[in-house]
């Protein structure tokens, strides 16, 4: 298992598939955002040489995600490549599954395991208002559609923004009442210097709060054990709930101590750290013919230079890199 030079063990990687996205989360990505050209992306055939490398070093835990990784024309492809590498034990995929009615279904069968599904409201208008461009009824219709196809167990996520949504966390809480999903709530992070950082920051809702206005409306949450050290979500049940609530405190509770992740970003680079711009290149080594050892070479040495934790609280953050270009 590959450590980093803090003793943690990092064997999880976040795929970013591609940085464009048919939403516009008002905390992500700004409306006249520029994407990356398709043909600069990492190909099926890299993303399968880089996920080999991984499994060859210990990584077992894998996750697509984007932008919108359903934007991409040949995503089953890479889910097939991805499923078929002996030693790949999870495949999930975070998504806003606004594509999900017409993938669901084909994405099982191509081997993904389950998904994380970005909801941040049940009310239509605020769905409208802060996932620009998306509406509820075709965010819900995806995430029965995953149900359905069994992209199971579903977990919510949901970013929680001062007058936008910090009120609708409770019907959002409630969803786990009748349903076993995980609803987990996530506190904003400000990435980049531009509009979206700065709404960031004006918008952050600690989840001390979030949690405090779940527990007046629907009674007190039973904490549950971790479902694991990394696990970054600190979780709870209501009284009698089939489902699990959880609060992401990337802000308020930094879980860095506990950071199992490596990133590659959609451009071909490992992503040491999602709230600093530290990378290391592994694309070029891919054009020039470099196989899977010297892949897991260079993923061997973004462990190793892998940052204790993020600033956030010293006002520092990524300056290259939004949210979009990482994937979470
Ligand atoms: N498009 C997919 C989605 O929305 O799930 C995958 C990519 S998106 C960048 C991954 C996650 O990042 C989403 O679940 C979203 O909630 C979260 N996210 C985006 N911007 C954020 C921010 N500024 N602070 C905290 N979480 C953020
Ligand atoms: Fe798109 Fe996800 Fe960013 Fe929203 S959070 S704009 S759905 S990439």
């Amino acid at each position: 298992m590959p450590k980093d030079s803090f003793g943690r063990e990092i064997d999880y990687l976040r795929i970013s598939l591609i940085d464009a996205c048919n939403l516009r989360c008002v905390y992500c990505m700004p409306e006249h955002a520029r994407f990356a050209p398709l043909k600069e992306l990492l190909t099926p055939t890299q993303i399968e040489m880089v996920a080999r490398a991984a499994v060859t070093v210990g990584y077992r835990k894998f996750r697509l995600t984007g932008g919108e990784p359903t934007l991409r024309p040949d995503l089953l492809e890479i889910v097939e490549r991805l499923a078929a590498i002996s030693g790949v034990g999870d495949l999930a995929m975070t998504t806003n599954a606004v594509s999900l009615p017409k993938l669901a279904r084909r994405l099982k069968q191509a081997g993904l395991k389950r998904v994380n599904v970005h909801l941040d409201s049940l009310n239509a208008h605020t769905v409208g208002q802060q996932m620009k461009w998306a509406t509820f009824e075709d965010i819900w219709a995806g995430i029965m559609a995953a149900e359905e196809a069994g992209l199971t167990p579903i977990k919510l996520n949901a970013v929680v923004a001062a007058g936008f949504n910090e009120g609708d966390v409770i019907d959002l809480a409630r969803l786990t009442i009748e349903r076993d999903w995980h609803v987990r709530f996530i506190e904003l992070m400000p990435l980049g210097t531009g509009e979206c950082a700065r709404l960031s920051i004006q918008r952050y809702v600690s989840n001390i709060e979030t949690r405090r206005r779940i527990e007046v409306a629907l009674g007190r949450l039973i904490e549950l054990p971790p479902a694991s050290l990394a696990d970054e979500s600190r979780n709870y049940r209501l009284p009698n709930a089939r489902g699990v609530i959880g609060f992401i405190s990337p802000v308020s509770e930094p879980y860095c101590g506990n950071c199992n992740r490596m990133r590659l970003t959609a451009d071909g680079k490992f992503h040491l750290c999602l709230l600093n711009d530290d990378e290391l290149d592994v694309k070029a080594a891919l054009m020039n013919g470099g196989g899977e050892e010297k892949v897991a070479q260079i993923l061997l040495k973004a462990v190793a230079l892998k940052p204790t934790g993020h600033h956030l609280l010293q006002g520092r953050s990524t300056k290259d890199r939004l949210m979009h270009q990482l994937g979470g």
